[in-house]
């Protein structure tokens, strides 16, 4: 299974996406297995620009997915921490 289109197609890609990003978060050295094919090559760079934005570049090496999510930091929803 190689996608064409190496990019997250829709919300519910991204949000499976990001998902595995909390994951990864918790636990960075265990394998993370791609929301999309399910092979454990997913791959997570964080390249956030604190305090404005979360920024992952996730790719994956066995169904070519190659994409980034944002995710912009509002202070105000950070109060439940
Ligand atoms: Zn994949």
């Amino acid at each position: 299974m190689f996608r064409r289109d190496k990019k997250l197609a829709n919300i519910h890609e991204i949000r499976e996406a990001l998902a595995k990003v909390q994951i990864w978060r918790r636990a960075p050295s265990l394998p993370i297995f791609c929301p999309i094919c399910d092979a454990p090559e997913f791959k997570i760079v964080d390249r956030s620009a604190r305090p404005y934005a979360e920024w992952y570049a996730v790719s994956c090496g066995h169904c070519g997915i190659d994409d980034a999510i944002s995710i912009p930091l509002c202070p105000q929803m950070n109060s439940g921490n």
